[in-house]
């Protein structure tokens, strides 16, 4: 059977296995079909089963969750670990509380998860979590006994050398609090590595917070670099309103850029003058508010309940707010009004039809898995100095965030350009090189 041929029998049995999560199929064919000419070089990731092995999580756990709303009534959600791939390390991925979390969307986050975190070089292997909860008009004591439940269940199946659960969408450092408290009640142990994102007085790291919207920022300054160009005077939009996207903004103004729009689940906004910092993070972070309060704050901002963010003309776009949000007919608009690069802040926001248009035009695309690896690398800083009891400086801290981002910007490139002769396609690039480095260690460690 030719290479090609194998891969699309792994990925039909894929679907087969795994019926209704389109999500998880979406994510499996893109990494799938891209290992083609890694598997020419490497036969021996052809061999049967082993494709098979990397495509089935090695435990996915579900279990209910049973808790009392402020009024006295017992609510029941659906709780979700997949274990997906420990080759490389300690499974790593994010707790993602929102309404449509489902099994899908878990197992594809767990399989993005597992070159993600191979290509920041570090040692931490890959897996995804959360919950259909839906934390939005919750009170603080709600979200406490929410999370509290959670981990109630979860804790036996975590550790520091174990499972490593984060933030995502929905999970902020309040829950990661409430989830840290309950785990050393049940356990009666200060394991600070074994859940990160946690404040920085008490076991974070600094520029934990920030590290994914300004890791994206820089994985397209260095985009944009391989072509002598740089954010200075550029217009960008974020998608999104959430940790990531107003870390990007931060980060964006930083470099010299203008972030003229940005996004929620509500709608989105538009201001010419450049997004005011300030007041977005009280507006979303403070106050935990529509975006439409910005726009009542600051005069000439404009908030539109429809249509799309990816109209407004820019020269670079960050979608940040979640998977396939960015679709064929915004990346047309975005292509038709003079996109330069477009890097995934957020997971798998661009569906694939969108990321066939921007190479089909030659805008520069960095894909999730690469350009948002700056979150869970700084983790694994976060995991380091938990292990050392040591707490480093933001400077530090960002420092190595910005070198992990310009590494993993070439190991993408010179893969890309090795396997593909296409420096550009970063694709190809984030997938063969993350594969690569899983392929190897799976290999060392026998069929298990
Ligand atoms: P947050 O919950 O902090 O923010 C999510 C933002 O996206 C919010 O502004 C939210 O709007 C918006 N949003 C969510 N769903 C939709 C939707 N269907 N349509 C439009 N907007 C939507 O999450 P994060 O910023 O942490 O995560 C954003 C993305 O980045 C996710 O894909 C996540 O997996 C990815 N990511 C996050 C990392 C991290 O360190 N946090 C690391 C790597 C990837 P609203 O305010 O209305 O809810």
């Amino acid at each position: 059977m030719s290479i090609r041929a194998h891969i699309d029998a792994v990925y039909d049995e894929v679907r087969r296995r795994n019926p209704g999560e389109a999500e998880f199929h979406q994510a499996a064919a893109e990494v799938l079909h891209s290992l083609t000419p890694a598997l020419e070089r490497h036969p021996e990731y052809a061999e049967p089963g082993f494709l098979e092995r990397l495509c089935e999580p090695e435990r996915q756990l579900i279990f209910r969750v049973p808790w009392v709303d402020d009024q006295g009534v017992v609510r029941v959600n659906r709780g979700f670990r997949v274990e997906f791939n420990s080759a490389l390390g300690p499974y790593k991925g994010g707790l993602r509380f929102h309404p449509s979390v489902n099994l899908g969307i878990v197992k594809f986050l767990g399989f993005e998860q597992i070159f993600k975190n191979a290509l920041t070089g570090l040692g931490i292997g890959g897996g995804k979590g959360g919950s259909d909860f839906d934390p939005k008009g919750r009170s603080d004591a709600e979200v406490m006994r929410f999370c509290q439940s959670f981990m109630t269940e979860l804790y036996r199946h975590l550790g520091e050398h174990t499972d490593v659960p984060a933030g995502d969408i929905g999970v902020g450092a309040r829950e990661i609090g409430y989830l840290f408290g309950q785990y050393k009640r049940i356990t009666n142990r200060y394991e600070a590595g074994v859940l990160t994102g946690k404040p920085v007085g008490w076991g974070g790291s600094h520029a934990r917070t920030e590290a994914t919207g300004y890791g994206a920022v820089y994985f397209a300054q260095e985009m944009l670099a391989t072509r002598g160009e740089s954010f200075d005077g550029r217009r960008v939009v974020v998608s999104g309103s959430g940790n990531v996207a107003v870390y990007a903004v931060e980060k964006v103004h930083a470099l010299g850029g203008r972030v003229v729009a940005c996004s929620d689940s509500s709608g989105y906004l538009v201001d010419d003058n450049g997004i005011d910092l300030d007041l977005l993070k009280d507006v979303k972070e403070v106050r935990r508010a529509r975006l439409s309060a910005y726009a009542e704050a600051r005069p000439g901002a404009v908030f539109s309940a429809r249509g799309t963010l990816y109209d407004v003309p820019c020269d670079v776009a960050l979608p940040c707010a979640t998977q396939n949000e960015l679709r064929r007919e915004d990346a047309v608009s975005l292509v038709k009004n003079g996109v330069r690069a477009v890097a995934e802040g957020a997971n798998m926001p661009c569906t694939p039809e969108a990321v066939e248009v921007f190479r089909d035009a030659g805008v520069l695309f960095g894909p999730g898995k690469a350009a948002n690896a700056g979150g869970v690398a700084t983790s694994a800083l976060e995991m380091q100095q938990n292990a050392a009891r040591d707490t480093w400086t933001f400077d530090q801290t960002e420092s190595r965030l910005a070198t992990i981002m310009r590494t993993v910007h070439t190991e993408c490139r010179t893969t890309a350009d090795t396997y593909a002769a296409d420096p550009d396609d970063y694709v190809l690039g984030a997938n063969v090189a993350g594969f690569l480095r899983v392929a190897e260690a799976m290999t060392a460690q026998g069929v298990i």
